[in-house]
């Protein structure tokens, strides 16, 4: 330490030289006294330095609650001593402005203090000089903390920074509804420019439908509630797209509540829409795949429905030209019950072609209020050869006053089928053993649900845990493709309901699940 500590009140050179030129010592005494005692309390430090090496002369108390140290311990340090490394070199660059040149400036800088943590000062110094020789004397300062403000910038520009560089769509818009700002990745994808001075319309950002969605509901909303958040799509005239966006529409205020700016912030969803749409188009393929399954499941049964009908047809029409071989005459007169039976057999062939392929045609799905029994007795009718083959009687026991049910028909009916086909392959028996059942049961659940069932008196589940089954590939039959079950229970689970296995002891299977009276 070159300078000893000098007391606190605060007294400058120039002061002093003032002091000798100044007419009326006695109000200039009391100035000076006046300016040492607002030092003394200031909160900012005002400090007084040499002019070469910035060792402190003088520091006023708040260098205590600014710095840590008190003030007889920083007299006689060098202010270089204790600037942040990195800032050293700009204050030598810009330290000659303050001695020769301006010889006021102000200058934000960071400062160590006696904890060694750096703390943020704003100061202004000038320079105080002989008023006779123009010998620089000494500098003056004036330093208050600003670390809470530069904290805050540097939050700021790093939250700017965030929102230039984030991949969601970001406008600033005002009150007025005039795009004042974009980000980077709206600039990008809308291929759209805001200069400084002129604001853009929002037209230019919306399609016709969203922009008109936003007048309506988006911006009164968020006026009102703050926010807002909703499905929109963006439009690039330049890139020529149309962007279905995630949009969330923000009002942001002033500290008296006085509506400022909006800002609205769009999440790109091109990606998952189209992977929406892929995994719809994949859905659409496995529920073809499904009903063919089940078409080639039952295949062996089909074959033989028409089957029989191609046969009754080639019977009809040899037995016809036998009889036209032996006498011409008379069989002409014979002829149209026969013919009639032709047409009707061949008629009902081609319902179960027509049936089987209205089953297997591919379509979406299509929610809506069905009636249960006339499906039932359908499907029913659609079985009956098959039930018959394995002499099983299948009966509606769903009753009348049931209410319908929310689903899609095709897909009710592949589930349907799925479990009459499995109790009807289940009851088999021989024709000479007394037939077995498999019936369809209807009741109301909780609330809006109606819970479904198709029981058979076969011999019951092959597996002590029933949730087995519904495994893909899970089969017992030598022919079993095993798919069946576990189709139903995504099919079911897509209604929203859940298929379940149980085993009626001493009567057989009982599979059930619930489908709701009520759209979604
Ligand atoms: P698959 O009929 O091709 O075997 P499923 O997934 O429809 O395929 O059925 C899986 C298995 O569940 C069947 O092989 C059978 O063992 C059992 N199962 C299904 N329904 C019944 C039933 N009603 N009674 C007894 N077992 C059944």
């Amino acid at each position: 330490m070159s300078q000893p500590p000098e007391s606190t009140r605060m007294k400058s050179s120039a002061d002093e030289e003032q002091s000798t030129r100044v007419s009326m010592p006695s109000a200039d005494t009391e100035r000076h006294r006046l300016l040492a005692e607002m030092a003394e309390q200031s909160t900012d430090m005002i400090s007084r330095h040499t002019p070469d090496d910035w060792r402190f002369i003088y520091a006023s108390p708040a260098v205590t609650h600014l710095l840590g140290y008190s003030v007889d311990e920083i007299v006689g340090m060098s202010a270089y001593e204790l600037y942040h490394p990195d800032d050293v070199e700009d204050f030598k660059r810009r330290s000659p402005s303050v001695s020769y040149e301006r010889g006021l400036y102000t200058h934000t800088y960071r400062f160590r203090c006696k904890d060694g943590h750096y703390t943020w000062l704003e100061s202004t110094s000038r320079s105080i000089r002989d008023a006779k020789t123009d010998e620089l004397k000494e500098i003056l300062v004036v330093s208050r903390d600003v670390s809470q403000r530069i904290n805050a910038e540097q939050a700021n520009r790093r939250l700017a920074r965030v929102l230039e560089h984030s991949s969601d769509l970001v406008a600033f818009v005002t009150p007025d509804h005039r795009v004042s700002q974009l980000n980077e990745a709206a600039r990008d994808a809308l291929g759209l420019e805001v200069s400084a001075h002129e604001s853009l319309q929002l037209t230019a950002l919306f399609t016709p439908e969203s922009y008109s969605l936003l007048q309506q509901q988006a911006f009164p909303e968020a006026h009102d509630q703050g926010r807002w958040q909703g499905e929109a799509e963006m439009f690039s005239r330049i890139h020529q797209r149309t962007i279905p966006v995630m949009l969330e529409v923000l009002a942001h205020r002033s500290l008296d509540n006085r509506l400022e700016y909006f800002s609205t912030v769009a999440r790109d969803m091109t990606a998952i829409k189209q992977a929406e749409a892929k995994q719809q188009q994949y859905q659409r393929e496995i529920d073809h795949a499904a009903r063919l399954i089940t078409m080639g499941e039952m295949a062996t049964g089909l074959a033989h429905e028409i089957n029989q009908p191609l046969t009754a047809v080639v019977n009809y029409v040899r037995g016809i030209q036998r009889r036209m071989e032996y006498d011409r005459e008379s069989a002409l007169g014979d002829i149209e019950q026969p013919l009639e039976r032709i047409g009707n057999t061949a008629l009902r062939a081609g319902e179960i072609v027509r049936q089987m392929m209205d089953f297997t045609r591919k379509t979406d799905p299509e929610w809506e209020l069905l009636e249960l029994n006339p499906i039932v007795d359908d499907l029913i009718g659609f079985c009956g050869n098959a039930a018959k083959r394995h002499n099983v009687q299948l009966m509606n026991r769903i009753p009348a006053g049931i209410p319908a049910v929310y689903a899609d028909r095709i897909q009710l009916e592949q589930i349907l089928l799925n479990l009459l086909l499995n109790g009807i392959e289940a009851c088999h028996r021989d024709e000479n053993q007394p037939a077995l059942m498999v019936w369809l049961e209807a009741s109301m659940g909780r609330a809006d649900q109606v819970i479904i069932s198709v029981q058979d008196q076969g011999p019951g589940l092959p597996v002590d845990d029933p949730e087995q089954l519904f495994e893909q590939f899970f089969t017992t039959k030598a022919d079993g493709l095993g798919m069946g079950l576990a189709i139903s229970r995504t099919l079911i689970e897509r209604h929203g309901g859940q298929l379940q296995a149980e085993n009626l002891p001493d009567v057989g299977a009982k599979f059930s699940f619930v489908l709701s009276t009520e759209g979604a």
